[in-house]
């Protein structure tokens, strides 16, 4: 898609710190880390969020975040793994091309990925439970 940095980052059109690749994605260094070795992946087709994107990819994004996960963890040996994938601005999403953070963790680090935990009240999990049907 025209003036979609990622679309261009993905593709080479801009040059980006590309940690693998191949015919439907690249794994980049996102270039304000949470912590030290976070990464993004894209595919290089444009889907704006996870809504839109189709579920082949969906999984063969998931599986490809697995494997990178798992060279990552052999040069950082860091101490756990954040899997973030934001949609939409109140979510946090600031570019629109869909991407899946990969973002290391160390005992201690102050990547702050996290929330207040509030509590499941009676009246949400039954309306939440009546009104849910996942066909
Ligand atoms: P999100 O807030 O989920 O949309 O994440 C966007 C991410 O893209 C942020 O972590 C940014 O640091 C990162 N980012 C934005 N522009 C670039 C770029 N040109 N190269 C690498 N990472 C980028
Ligand atoms: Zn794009």
């Amino acid at each position: 898609m025209k003036d979609c940095i990622f679309c261009k980052i993905a593709n080479g059109e801009i040059p980006s710190a590309t940690l693998y690749e191949d015919e439907k994605f690249r794994v980049i260094l996102d270039l304000g880390p949470a912590t030290r070795g976070h990464a993004l992946i894209l595919p290089k087709a444009h889907y704006e969020n996870l809504y839109e994107l189709p579920d082949e990819l969906a999984g063969e994004a998931m599986v490809l975040g697995k494997k990178v996960i798992t060279e990552m963890k052999k040069i950082l040996n860091c101490d756990g793994y954040n899997v973030v994938q934001n949609n939409g601005e109140a979510a946090g999403q600031t570019v629109f091309h869909f991407h899946m953070h990969l973002i290391p963790r160390m005992d201690g680090d102050k990547a702050g990925i996290s929330w207040t935990p509030g509590t499941l009240t009676p009246e949400d999990k039954e309306e939440i439970l009546s009104k849910f049907s996942l066909k």
